[in-house]
């Protein structure tokens, strides 16, 4: 019996591991629901951006935004990993670290997390109207409510910013959680804790910049009722 993919609106809602994208190691903790995928890429702020320039590996942190099934990233146009991006295929990874795993042994120290990476091609997004749609999803991914709030970039501004787009086709998720996997004989020995140590983010209070007047008394609401990511 030949299994086919369930779909939701014409895409496929799981992930179709590629020779790329199929987790080896550790694959109990392999997700394959594209809502799994979402929801990772909606609760980490930034990603890692991987590149080969000049021949060699760049890794760099970096802002992005998800609509749909199309991740944005974006920099100066005069960004060299940016350029390359469009000339070669990237990797990108997200990590949400939710915990510490002390184990009996160091050995079987571990982390709790939720993590994904994308595998393929980043293409330039040159329609301005596209782009504008593009950097409303990087901003609003990483300060809700900014792209109203604020003033939107004039012409200047969007010529000097390059924006990518690149697609969720080949991605893959790996969560870890729950306790310390020890040996049979370090749990019989029972001598030591283990456990994990829970992590979690939380925003500080807002820090007024020095140049607000003093008519600014109070931080707007998108900030003041930001909770999560
Ligand atoms: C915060 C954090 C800390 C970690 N620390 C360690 C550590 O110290 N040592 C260690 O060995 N591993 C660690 N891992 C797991 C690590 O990310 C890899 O999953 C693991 O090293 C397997 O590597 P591999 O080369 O065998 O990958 P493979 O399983 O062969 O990778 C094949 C494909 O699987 C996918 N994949 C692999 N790992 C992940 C992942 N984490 N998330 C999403 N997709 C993935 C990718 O598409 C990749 O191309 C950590 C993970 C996180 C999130």
């Amino acid at each position: 019996v030949v299994r086919r993919p369930a779909r939701h609106s014409g895409r496929v809602t799981t992930l179709s591991p590629t020779p790329r994208s199929t987790v080896r190691r550790g694959k109990e903790r392999a997700r394959t629901e594209r809502e799994e995928l979402y929801a990772v890429l909606d609760a980490v702020l930034v990603c890692h951006l991987a590149v080969v320039l000049d021949g060699r590996p760049l890794v760099l942190p970096t802002g992005f935004g998800r609509d749909g099934d199309t991740l944005y990233l974006h920099g100066s146009t005069g960004a060299a990993s940016l350029r390359t991006a469009t000339a070669a295929p990237v990797c990108v990874a997200v990590t949400e670290l939710d915990g510490i795993v002390y184990a009996r042994s160091v050995f079987h120290h571990s982390v709790n997390y939720r993590s994904a990476v994308v595998h393929g091609m980043a293409h330039p997004v040159t329609d301005d109207e596209q782009k504008l749609h593009g950097l409303r999803v990087l901003t609003e991914h990483l300060a809700p409510g900014s792209w109203d709030y604020c003033r939107p970039p004039d012409r200047r501004e969007l010529a000097a910013t390059t924006v990518l787009a690149l697609d969720l086709a080949e991605a893959s998720v790996k969560i870890r959680g729950g306790p310390p996997v020890d040996d049979d004989e370090d749990v019989a020995d029972d001598t030591r804790w283990a456990g994990v140590l829970p992590l979690a983010r939380t925003w500080g209070t807002p820090e007024p910049c020095p140049q607000l007047g003093p008519h600014h008394t109070a931080p707007p609401p998108h900030l003041t009722t930001r909770t999560h990511p």
